[in-house]
């Protein structure tokens, strides 16, 4: 094998072999690390083009930075589901309790 500075390296050919497709696989890194360092740059200039904005809290459209909702009907929807998580929570909440005197009472706690 001779090295880049003009040096006769003597070297096995298996291990010529190996040591070539190391320097293939790097060079295979390196060019794919260049790609996508440009591949991040533009995405960079696409991310500075993106005006001001938020998402719909309920279905996730983009929106006006002051505005928490798309319309009323997904404004009317959002609060919908709130009130029902918090009724199905009061309803869990109310079964434990109720379970809980049951389970007093029944042992003779109370
Ligand atoms: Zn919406």
């Amino acid at each position: 094998m001779i090295l880049s500075d003009g040096w006769f390296l003597p070297i096995h050919t298996d291990e010529y072999k190996c040591l070539e497709s190391i320097s293939n696989f790097m060079d295979d890194i390196t060019q794919q690390i260049e790609e996508l360092k440009l591949e991040i740059e533009k995405l960079r200039e696409e991310i500075k083009n993106i005006p001001p904005h938020k998402h719909c809290v309920n279905c996730g459209i983009s929106i006006p930075p002051d505005k928490d909702f798309c319309s009323t009907k997904c404004e009317e929807e959002w609060n919908r589901m709130v009130k029902k998580k918090k009724n199905i929570t009061y309803f869990w909440l109310l079964l434990m309790v109720i379970l809980l005197l049951i389970l007093l009472v029944t042992s003779g706690g109370l």
